[in-house]
């Protein structure tokens, strides 16, 4: 990277891209259908009243309609049983109308998550984070992509950021986020350093990084004095900071850019893309492929 380049970071933007992939998507859709399938169709499955999953879940249903996709809500009230939340997953399962489901978590605490997540079948498991589909991923077996990871690599080849080959290091490792995108890199053929709460001297790992994904919660703790001149960073971080508006970052944005090669802003970098690879798997599903 030359030295003028460095002085002004590109901004891997997110919304566009994502803009750019859902239309790709529909132009799927539309195919599929015109060689007489089905359109696609998500299942949400939405336990309890939690008003972020609400949210997220509608949010989820619009996404699919700008797409051509069909999309239902399966509801369970807080106090389902185990049993009545795995039988709904694996009624979404056996019905051949729908092409992927989505359990939108978290879920009641009294229920065990991994259960019911693991009772959605691979082909339909298009959020990816049953333990069946974590494997294939750590197994190179075909399964779907967790989706926030898989928009952070998809994000990262858009903006021609070469993976095979270079350091990269996680900040965060949490089954959705960390972890997978860590093993995705590693497939990559990266070479993964994984960071977390407990790591000592945190910016002796983070400024060898070619490519540093901040995958933490906690606003701002990566700063430019801790990264590798023309490294491209990658922030999924969502913090909200009393006296600040809007979302926060896990990098601090304005000193960050100026050592970065490539950096996504928050929001509109990272966030945009999780829906986007949503659909994309929705899509694979009713095509027929897996992951
Ligand atoms: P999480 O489950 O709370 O995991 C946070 C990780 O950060 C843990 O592994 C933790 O380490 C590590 N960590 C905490 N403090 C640290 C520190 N001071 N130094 C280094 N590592 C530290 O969070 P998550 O669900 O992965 O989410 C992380 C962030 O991404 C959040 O801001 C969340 O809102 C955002 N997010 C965005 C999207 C999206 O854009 N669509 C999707 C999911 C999440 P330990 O394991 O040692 O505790």
């Amino acid at each position: 990277m030359t030295e003028q380049a460095r002085q002004a970071a590109v901004l891997m933007d997110g919304t566009a891209t994502a803009r750019a992939i859902r239309a790709e998507i529909a132009q799927g859709v539309t195919e599929l259908v015109g060689a007489g399938r089905p359109a696609p169709h998500l299942a949400a499955v939405l336990i309890g009243a939690d008003p972020a999953s609400e949210t997220y879940v509608s949010m989820k249903q619009k996404a699919c309609r700008w797409v051509g996709m069909d999309s239902s809500v399966h509801r369970l009230g807080t106090d389902c049983s185990q049993a009545q939340a795995e039988d709904l997953v694996a009624r979404l399962n056996a019905d051949e109308a729908i092409s992927g489901i989505l359990v939108q978590h978290p879920l009641p605490k009294h229920l065990h998550e991994p259960a019911v997540l693991d009772k959605v079948c691979a082909e339909k498991d298009i959020d990816g984070i049953s333990r069946m589909s974590l494997g294939g991923l750590i197994n190179g077996e075909p399964a779907f992509s967790s989706c926030t990871p898989a928009g952070i690599v998809e994000l990262l080849d858009r903006y021609g950021v070469q993976i095979e080959g270079k350091t990269a290091v996680v900040v965060g490792r949490s089954i959705i986020l960390g972890k997978p995108v860590a093993m995705m890199l590693l497939n990559r053929n990266a070479t993964v350093t994984i960071c977390h709460s407990r790591t000592s001297d945190l910016a002796g790992f983070t400024r060898q990084a070619d490519i540093l994904v901040a995958a933490v919660g906690k606003a701002e703790l990566i700063t430019g004095a801790m990264l590798k001149s023309g490294a491209a960073v990658i922030d999924a971080g969502y913090n909200r900071v009393e006296g600040r508006s809007g979302d926060v970052g896990d990098v601090e944005f304005e000193s960050a850019k100026r050592v970065a090669g490539f950096i996504t802003p928050v929001p509109g970098g990272v966030g945009p893309m999780t829906i986007a690879m949503l659909l994309r798997n929705t899509l694979r599903a009713a095509q027929g492929r897996i992951g």
